[in-house]
């Protein structure tokens, strides 16, 4: 726990764990309300300090902090692949995902430029200037355990804010890394303070009541966004808010299959499918669907599961023996209901894995509405893959649910790419593209899968007020 520029090593601690391995990699202070409240207090003191340094002055510390995550990657990706789980090739990525935030929003932090506007009186002026809005709290889970601190905190302290950082249970060390990385970077005291906790709630309630923090951004399920958003909504705080995902991911008939399950199979397995953008329903075309699945489920078969840090494992395991109950109950009710199975479809607590949180990379087809991974967050390493006949009929299905965030096309018709662009009612939309994410993006859902975005020039104005001057002259 780090606040006010001082580290906390005593008190009660909490114990984390490797998933792959069950082994005990640390213990963590574990904080409350009292340790939320002093870093508020410290974020409230550092503000004034913070907000009139120039944008320069503030650069220099985060693209400090990027060398040094650059000179660090392999450091933190083990860390990461201990602590969460994912293999070492995509906790590297992540690492470079995550610096990428500190460098792109040091150098948007510079271009925060206001405007004057014409005024319909001869004697008026107006000019807007953009102004960091205060004390930010925020919240990360667990699955993307740096590159989610960073997409709050380089925005935030870029325009001129202070924050207190709350990660998940899983996953502190690697915010505690980040903490060591932004210190040596020379951030001053108050700046940034990170409050680390077995249970949530106390620090969540201090965050959403505490008048000092002017702005709550949160990224985790949508059920606790909805309930931190009610708490923050009587001092009308203002709230991001980056929730869960149920993706389409559409083969049209003109897609070559090949292609297409290859993509497919690789972004559902991503993080072991615990990615909010992970497809978690997949719609193919009739004609195509006999290759699809033949070309996917070769694909899965081979993939091989095991502990992160061992050469060759695609799969790493799910982040705890809940995660994997979640999953073995979708797939049983699946199966229950009709769909048919063609890869995976049981956990794997054989040898090494016992201790884990292993369950199979797993393909199901014939999936329909009344299954609950049609409608529920899958999380895990589970494909479900649906038929389909036309345009509309897909854009429909896809279109019903009450999440927002992800979806993609697979389609070589410029045409019907662009009316599928404009049809999808999702945040973030790739066109024959696995990855559409970059700090330069906005990403973030709509419905009930969020409100704001990270990442881009959006994602610095969730951190700036409005302010108007009206000059009579
Ligand atoms: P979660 O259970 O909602 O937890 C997220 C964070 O909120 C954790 O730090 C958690 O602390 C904390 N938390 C839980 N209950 C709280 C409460 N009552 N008050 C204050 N804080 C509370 O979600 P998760 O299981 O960690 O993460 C998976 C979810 O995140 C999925 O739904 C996924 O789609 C979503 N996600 C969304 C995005 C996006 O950008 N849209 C990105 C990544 C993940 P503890 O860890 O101590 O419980």
């Amino acid at each position: 726990m780090y606040i006010n520029g001082e580290w906390l090593k005593t008190g009660q601690t909490f114990s984390v764990s490797n998933p792959a391995t069950g082994e005990h990699i640390g213990d963590v202070v574990d904080g409350g309300q009292a340790q939320a409240l002093a870093a508020i207090d410290a974020a409230s003191e550092a503000i004034s300090s913070w907000s009139s340094a120039t944008a320069y002055a503030r650069a220099e510390i985060l693209l400090n902090a990027y060398s040094l995550m650059m000179d660090r990657k392999q450091n933190l990706a083990e860390l990461m692949t201990r602590e969460q789980g994912k293999p070492l090739k995509a906790a590297l990525n992540e690492v470079q995902y995550a610096a990428d935030f500190l460098r792109w929003f040091a150098e948007e932090g510079k271009r925060v430029y206001g405007e004057t506007i014409p005024s319909a009186r001869a004697d008026q002026r107006f000019m807007v200037r953009y102004q960091g809005i205060g004390v930010v709290a925020a919240i990360t889970p667990w699955n993307y355990p740096i590159s989610m601190l960073t997409r709050k905190i380089a925005p935030a302290l870029a325009a001129g804010c202070t924050i207190v950082l709350k990660p998940a249970e899983a996953t502190p060390l690697c915010a505690i890394a980040m903490f060591e990385i932004l210190i040596e970077a020379g951030l001053p005291k108050g700046v940034a303070n990170l409050v680390t906790a077995s249970d949530p709630r106390p620090i969540g309630e201090e965050f959403c009541t505490n008048p000092a923090v002017k702005k709550l951004t949160f990224t985790g399920s949508t059920a606790v966004g909805k309930h931190l958003a009610q708490a923050a909504a009587p001092q009308l705080k203002r709230v991001s808010m980056e929730l869960g995902g149920h993706a389409p991911f559409i083969v049209f008939d003109d897609a070559d299959p090949v292609h297409a399950a290859k993509g497919a199979s690789l972004l559902k397995f991503l993080n072991t499918g615990q990615a909010c953008i992970s497809p978690n329903r997949i719609f193919v075309q009739r004609d195509l669907f006999d290759t699809f699945i033949q070309t996917f489920s070769a694909r899965v078969k081979k993939m091989k599961v095991g502990n992160g840090a061992e050469p060759g494992v695609s799969i790493g395991p799910l982040v705890n023996a809940a995660a994997v109950d979640k999953v073995a109950a979708q797939v049983d009710d699946a199966l229950r209901k009709g769909a048919i199975l063609h890869a995976g479809g049981e956990r794997l607590e054989q040898g090494a894995l016992a201790k884990g949180h292993f369950y199979a990379p797993t393909l199901l087809s014939g999936v329909t509405p009344e299954m609950r991974i049609y409608r529920q967050e899958t999380f895990g390493p589970v494909a479900a893959v649906i038929a389909f006949d036309d345009y509309d009929e897909v854009i429909e299905k896809a279109n019903d649910t009450n999440y927002g965030l992800a979806a993609y096309v697979y389609t070589q018709n410029l045409s019907r790419a662009m009316h599928a662009f404009e049809d999808l009612n999702f945040g973030i939309i790739g066109i024959n593209d696995i990855n559409p994410t970059s700090a330069a993006a906005p990403f973030g859902g709509m419905n009930e899968s969020g409100l704001g975005r990270e990442g881009a020039r959006e994602g610095l104005a969730e951190y700036l007020e409005t302010k108007l001057g009206g000059f009579s002259i």
